[in-house]
């Protein structure tokens, strides 16, 4: 019997599938590709869904279960699928959803494969994007036409940590019968429960603070029950699943969710406030700084802060190139959500195919720089990201 915790990291610890019969204490892994019946009847109404068990891993695995429903538990979702890969749960959402003719209003700050694939593949099955600058939500009403079928957000954005209000997307979603669909991978169910506030489907990157500790990739969609068992039907015939060995790393990782976010958003408050005060610095963007434009619906729909900051530099591009040369301890890398602190300057890296022009559009100055505040100890962070600046 799977017993039901009411508390965030209780449930994150003791929410778990039925052990074998050797009664491990940890979560077993079940690499098995199929899974045997007993006679011809059983496997008959296995196949008729008559009975909840599994059949072959690309349909559902012991450990992509517990998995999935730990997460579901934390996002107070109904039901779930787990995914190789972030990208692999936001493609196979919309395509589930979507028909020829569709369309799609969402958030212009997206992930940028999410942007790649409104810009570049759904125009191929004639399915359109209208996009909302995040800080004028007012005007998302004006891009709802006849054929809008998903309004899509992140909130906090990457990588300008900009906010969105929650409730507010929700209700226009409900006036005009659309599907509200947010991708919360910055944030985490611990930190917010975009379902609470009215979404219909929350996806994650597991990828990133999910397992924390940057070893494995993964995604999961959660969300209403009949609008999951669409995504199931679609996910079983085309095969984005999770790996089971995957699905157990990130099940472990979810026990330690709610310790690394505290200290992460921890960490990383204390970071945006000492560059606030630095004269190279023009300014600084972190959820729960006072000084953040949607400062009171940060406060109002998340728990904490989060562990990404932005902040601009003086002197633009070559300033940003410099700042990332110095930088000693911290990461150069393209990944966040990871134990280790992750710097990265989007303008020369990860957005420099774009023209300037572009690059704005999407809210990313030339002196614009990412980090992803790691879990080491926040003196050897700020010195580190200090002595680069000066
Ligand atoms: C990384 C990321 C994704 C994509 O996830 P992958 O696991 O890399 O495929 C989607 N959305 C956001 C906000 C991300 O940061």
């Amino acid at each position: 019997m799977i017993e039901e915790f009411e508390n965030f990291e209780t449930l994150a610890i003791r929410n778990q599938i039925e052990r074998t019969q050797y009664l491990e204490h940890s979560v077993p892994l079940f690499l098995t590709s199929s899974f045997v019946f007993e006679d011809a009847e059983d496997m008959r109404a296995s196949f008729a869904e008559e009975k909840d068990r599994n059949i072959y891993t690309r349909f559902s695995n012991p450990n992509n279960l517990e998995f999935i429903d730990k997460v579901c538990k934390m996002e107070k979702a109904e039901s779930g699928f787990a995914f190789a890969t972030g990208m692999a749960a936001i493609f196979s959402t919309f395509a589930t959803f979507l028909n020829a003719g569709d369309h799609i209003v969402s958030a212009s700050s997206v992930f940028g494969s999410t942007h790649t694939l409104f810009t570049k593949y759904f125009p191929k099955w004639n399915i359109q994007t209208s996009y909302f600058d995040i800080n004028f939500p007012q005007n998302i009403e004006s891009l709802i036409l006849p054929n809008t079928k998903i309004l899509y957000a992140e909130t906090p954005t990457n990588p300008g940590v900009d906010i969105i209000d929650l409730e507010f997307l929700s209700q226009i979603a409900k006036k005009h019968n659309l599907l509200l669909i947010i991708d919360n991978c910055f944030a985490t169910p611990y930190i917010q429960q975009p379902i609470v506030w009215g979404a219909d489907l929350v996806i994650h990157s597991a990828t990133k603070f999910i397992d924390g500790q940057g070893r494995v990739l993964g995604g999961i969609t959660v969300g209403k029950k009949e609008l999951i068992r669409e995504i199931y039907l679609f996910a079983r015939n085309t095969g984005p699943a999770l790996s089971p060995f995957n699905a157990w790393v990130l099940s472990k990782s979810l026990e330690t969710l709610a310790i690394r976010m505290e200290k992460h958003s921890d960490n990383a408050l204390k970071l945006a406030q000492y560059i606030e005060n630095h004269k190279q610095v023009l300014k600084v963007k972190y959820p729960f700084l006072k000084s953040h434009p949607q400062y009171s619906i940060a406060k109002k729909q998340m728990k904490l802060g989060g562990g990404i900051v932005s902040f601009e530099i003086h002197g633009g591009l070559e300033a940003g190139r410099n700042f990332l040369n110095k930088i000693k301890m911290c990461s150069l890398s393209a990944n966040l959500g990871d134990t280790r602190t992750i710097i990265t300057h989007p303008a020369s890296t990860t957005h420099s195919k774009l023209t300037p022009e572009e690059r704005l559009a999407v809210g990313i100055t030339e002196g614009l720089v990412r980090v992803s505040v790691g879990l080491e100890n926040i003196q050897d962070i700020i010195q580190d990201i200090e002595h680069a600046l000066n």
